[in-house]
């Protein structure tokens, strides 16, 4: 089956699709055929679009809305440039959305209907900014594919709704919870679930023996305790706001901080919760960028003090984080790196694990660095007690399988 995956976002549209079904999920026989972005959707978007085993194409072309932007992947897809085994829509059989805010409601993957589309923008109180992009991606692919072809949304909150609820409640009045579900859910969770999969096949074992900590280090950052299969805690909470210090965003903060930036600094609610999002972590305390490649230059090359600083607090959180995870699971078997950061940098994977010999985990410097690019495997010395790994990450992957799996359910339920 060719499953076309999309994440929409709110100016941004990515898509692979890939051919699965259950006998390749069996066999881990799924085909990657093509990948693509297209970024500034309402402007002038720049697409890239990239057939397997082909050269990207690149191209800029004003593009409205999600409508439009999918509109011209599936143009794309379909026309004899792009090399793209899909000659017609109806070798499209199926559409998997990645949606975060699946609230208490959605605890896996379904099959989209009116009720599903109702729940989704139920959710939207608690993700404003995220819940109506992906609302705004279902419907056009329904208007362009009509819908005979069936789609299924993945949550990213879902795979954390295993976590109990000392984990997830707040210190806050209970009511609050009861009245408008104040809680920490979580996301990325479709990450995590793929890194506990991947941790699980990778060492032969049964979902219920994966005890690890996953760290997933991209633009967003979050921190996940693995408990037998299943998220016990996470540190994105009612909001990705939470835990990690990330790109932009500050992570864990007194709260009382925000009452203090509105007084003293004469600002709105509004302009601190933006701060708080968009001008913080790794950019706001270097004043730099959130990038944290460009940071790690700017150390390198500059000995820029505040790229340091801001590269430090970053490892030291993650660092807090394993420790916390750790007391909380009564020990982990691994810790385990993922995202762009998590994947890409073993200067920021020495640093986040420095310190933590004691607890048994020695990162093996020639195996650290040599894991970069997409590769997959241990950087710890074969004595490690807690063992410390790199997994790429493969959202897309679990949308397509689970996709694939709600459809089958769908067909066998009729
Ligand atoms: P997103 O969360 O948006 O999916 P990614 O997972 O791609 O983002 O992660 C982006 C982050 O990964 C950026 O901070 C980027 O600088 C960082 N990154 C990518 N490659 C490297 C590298 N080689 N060294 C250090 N950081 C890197």
């Amino acid at each position: 089956m060719n499953i076309l995956v999309l994440n929409c976002g709110s100016s941004t549209l990515k898509f692979q699709v890939l051919d699965t079904d259950p006998e390749k999920i069996r066999t881990d026989g799924d085909v990657l055929k093509a990948i693509g972005l297209v970024e500034r959707i309402g402007s002038q978007a720049l697409c890239k679009f990239t057939a397997t085993g082909q050269p990207p194409v690149k191209q800029a072309l004003a593009l409205r809305d999600h409508r439009a932007a999918i509109d011209e992947v599936l143009r794309w897809l379909l026309s004899d440039a792009s090399q793209v085994d899909i000659h017609s829509l109806a070798d499209l059989h199926a559409v998997g959305h990645r949606v975060v805010h699946g609230g208490e409601r959605f605890q896996s993957s379904v099959l989209i209907d009116e009720t599903v589309l109702e729940g989704i923008d139920d959710c939207i109180d608690l993700a404003p900014l995220h819940n109506p992009a992906n609302l705004k991606g279902i419907r056009a692919a329904t208007d362009l594919l009509g819908k005979g072809v069936p789609q299924v949304a993945v949550f990213d909150t879902a795979f954390h709704a295993t976590m109990p609820e000392v984990a997830y409640l707040y210190g806050i009045p209970y009511q609050l919870y009861r009245r408008y579900k104040i809680r920490r859910y979580g996301f990325h969770g479709t990450s995590h679930r793929y890194i506990a999969y991947r941790y699980r096949t990778l060492h032969n074992l049964r979902k219920e023996q994966v005890n690890i900590i996953s760290l997933h280090l991209g633009n967003g950052c979050s921190a996940c305790a693995i408990s037998a299969g299943q998220s016990l805690d996470t540190s994105m909470g009612f909001t990705p706001v939470e835990g990690l210090l990330m790109g932009t965003r500050s992570g864990d903060l007194d709260p009382s901080i925000i009452p203090f930036l509105c007084e003293t600094e004469g600002l709105q609610l509004a302009e601190v919760e933006t701060m708080l999002s968009k001008r913080s972590g790794l950019l706001g305390l270097s004043g730099l960028t959130g990038d944290m490649r460009e940071l790690l230059d700017e150390e390198r090359e500059n000995q820029d003090r505040r790229a340091r600083l801001a590269i430090d607090v970053f490892c030291l959180r993650a660092r807090k984080y394993i420790g916390a995870y750790l007391a909380e699971m009564g020990g982990a078997e691994a810790v385990v790196f993922t995202g762009g950061i998590g994947e890409n940098s073993p200067a920021v994977r020495l640093r986040i694990c420095q310190g933590l010999e004691w607890l048994g985990l020695e990162v093996d410097p020639a195996a650290n660095e040599a894991l970069a690019g997409g590769a997959t495997g241990t950087i710890s010395r074969a004595s490690a007690r807690l063992k410390a790994l790199v997994i790429p990450t493969n959202e897309e992957l679990l949308i397509a399988r689970d996709t694939v799996r709600c459809v089958e359910a769908g067909l066998t339920r009729r």
